[in-house]
Parts: C-alpha cells; sequence; structure tokens
C-alpha cells in the first residue's frame, strides 16, 4: 500500500468512526472486565454521607467509597466515580449502558432490584428513620396527619412511607425530593413536618449540623445494603465478594466502619 493510500484509509476511518467515544474497555489478568482500562468505575448518586459524599476538597469519600478502593485495589486499578440519579443505579440502566462497572449508593437489596442488578453480598445493615425539627418530635406517622413528610425519589425509604399512607389511609402528603441534600434541606427550612430516609444518614447530618433536626422514630424495615454489578458480570462479582470477604476477616471492614459510622453495635 503506498503511504497516499494508508493516509485517505485512516481519514476514512476517522469520518466512519465519527466522534464516537473511544472504546478503551478491557480485561484484567484475573479476567476482569473494565469499561475503562485502569480503573474500577462507580456509579453513586451525592450526596449520601457518610457513604457518599464530598470532602471540602472535592473528593468523593465515604464508607462504601473505602471498600471499593479495596476492589480496586485487589484489581490493580483506581476507582473512578461517577456522580448520577439513583433512578438510573437502581434500574441498571447506567451498569447495561456501560456508564460505571460497579453501583455503591448505600443501595439496598430488594427483590425488585435483584431482578435488574446483580448483588454482591450484603456489607451493611440499615433502617428507615423518620427525623424532625428539634421541639416537634413527634413519634409516629399518624401524628403527622394533615402534615408534609419529605421523602428521597426512588428510595425505599419513600416506598416504605407510600405504603403506610396507603394501607393505613393516612391524610399525609408525600413531598419527593430528587437527592438527600434537598430533602434535609427541606426540613431544615420548615417546608415539611418530617422526613425519612435511612437512619446512618440522619445520624450522619445531625453529628454536621447539631440542635436542628432530630430522629424521632425509627421502622425497622430490615434493610441490608449491597454493591451491583451489570447482570451477568460474574467476574467482577466475584472480585467484590472476595475483597469483602478479605476486609471482613482482617480487621479492614471494622477499621472502615469505625471511621465513617461509628462504633459497631455488638451482633
Ligand atoms: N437505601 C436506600 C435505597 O436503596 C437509599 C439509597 C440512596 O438514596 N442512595 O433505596
Amino acid at each position: 500500500m503506498s503511504k497516499k493510500t494508508i493516509v485517505l484509509a485512516a481519514v476514512v476511518a476517522l469520518a466512519i468512526t465519527g466522534c464516537a467515544k473511544e472504546d478503551t474497555s478491557t480485561t484484567t489478568e484475573s479476567g476482569v472486565p473494565l469499561i475503562e482500562a485502569g480503573s474500577l468505575t462507580t456509579c453513586t448518586h451525592l450526596p449520601y454521607a457518610p457513604f457518599q459524599s464530598k470532602d471540602s476538597s472535592g473528593k468523593v469519600v465515604g464508607f462504601d467509597v473505602a471498600l471499593i478502593d479495596l476492589v480496586a485495589a485487589k484489581l490493580g486499578v483506581t476507582q473512578e466515580i461517577v456522580d448520577t440519579p439513583f433512578e438510573g443505579i437502581k434500574s441498571g440502566a447506567d451498569l447495561n449502558s456501560g456508564k460505571c462497572d460497579v453501583a455503591a449508593a448505600g443501595m439496598t437489596i430488594t427483590d425488585e432490584r435483584k431482578k435488574v442488578l446483580d448483588f454482591a453480598d450484603p456489607y451493611f445493615d440499615a433502617t428507615q428513620a423518620l427525623a424532625v425539627q428539634t421541639g416537634k418530635e413527634v413519634k409516629t406517622l399518624e401524628e403527622l396527619a394533615g402534615k408534609k413528610l419529605g421523602t428521597q425519589g426512588g428510595t425505599t425509604g419513600e416506598d416504605y412511607v407510600k405504603k403506610q399512607v396507603e394501607e393505613k389511609k393516612l391524610d399525609i402528603e408525600v413531598v419527593s425530593y430528587k437527592d438527600l441534600a434537598a430533602l434535609q434541606q427541606a426540613l431544615a427550612t420548615n417546608q415539611i413536618a418530617g422526613a425519612v430516609n435511612d437512619l446512618p444518614v440522619w445520624n450522619e447530618y445531625i453529628k454536621a449540623n447539631p440542635g436542628k433536626v432530630v430522629v424521632s422514630a425509627g421502622f425497622d424495615t430490615g434493610e441490608q445494603y449491597g454493591f451491583a454489578v451489570k447482570k451477568g458480570n460474574a467476574e467482577l462479582l466475584k472480585a467484590v465478594n472476595e475483597a469483602l470477604a478479605t476486609a471482613r476477616s482482617d480487621g479492614k471492614y471494622d477499621e472502615i466502619y469505625k471511621q465513617w459510622i461509628g462504633e459497631k453495635p455488638a451482633a
């Protein structure tokens, strides 16, 4: 082939591929497929402290981040975090479209989600909690009759509240917020009389903003969080489970738990 032909072929090839995203996917030595060489790309929905939120320098940190860092280290790559709406995470859309390799978002394992995601072994137990403004402690949802109760869109807390309102025919206006920050802001500024979300995020919020709100009731929903991969990605699922198992046995899990959540409740 002459030099001219080669150049022409290159131009044609460029024209055909156009501006399509360069395929940088790879497979690690241990057979784990990754959407980008050298990275374990995580989808999450910010903010969700203490599981994932930005620190003062803008770096995403938290309990989930620290655990997925262990998976990345095991694979010999670094974790890259993508902030994206929770809907795309829990529906499997983000994993299916190759936006990320793993989902780590304080996400509860549910039967519905299991249909569209493959969950690794549970890594955290959670319950739901009702937070209200300090001094206005109501202990039950019933006491919120005639008032507004905030939830976070697409979450198990929202499902729980909606189910209670329907089953008990409660006269409560459920207001859905797009993320945790918006929900907490609405509660702090009195736009809603109460808000339901996972207990650890309220504990964290109260630690960071003492005096504003209190947890006035808990709902023992018996939830467990799980990291998720694209359906059928058995190689990455195995790596996540192995990293978790190692962390549980070598003390790293307890260390990370203590750092981000606090003292572990007695088993
Ligand atoms: N644990 C809740 C759920 O899975 C909330 C998760 C979140 O908002 N990041 O629905």
